[in-house]
């Protein structure tokens, strides 16, 4: 029973953020309700989340795992110099795969760059 609470907490969290979080970050915002709780069973319990769909994660060109509570389809675009995640709806074509007679079921569409943020700061 304390798992599933644990479990909502960690969903609640991130649905309630419009950010993507580390698993640190996770840690954090959950400690405060549950002081017990160790890094390991949020990393559990986020795996979980992940194998049921709940959330979604990205993983950073330097392998940082970042989540996402927001499941619907959308791509993601991850700036190389600040790191910061961002989300943008998905305008890829799946046409390829659906020619040839195969049926997509999920697509994880990744960005990695230069924020226009980054891109100003640069010029
Ligand atoms: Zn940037
Ligand atoms: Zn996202």
């Amino acid at each position: 029973m304390r798992n599933t609470k644990q479990r909502t907490a960690v969903l609640e969290f991130l649905r309630s953020k419009r950010q993507h979080c580390s698993a640190t970050q996770v840690y954090d915002a959950v400690r405060v309700k549950f002081p017990n709780i160790s890094l390991g069973t949020v990393y559990r319990n986020l795996s979980q989340l992940l194998e049921d769909g709940k959330i979604i994660s990205v993983e950073t060109s330097d392998k940082c795992v970042y989540y996402d509570g927001f499941t619907s389809d959308h791509a993601h675009f991850v700036c190389e110099r600040c790191k910061e995640i961002y989300d943008f709806p998905l305008v890829s074509s799946i046409s390829g795969p659906e020619e040839a007679g195969f049926t997509v079921l999920n697509q994880r569409v990744v960005y990695y760059g230069v924020c226009s943020k980054c891109n100003k700061n640069n010029a």
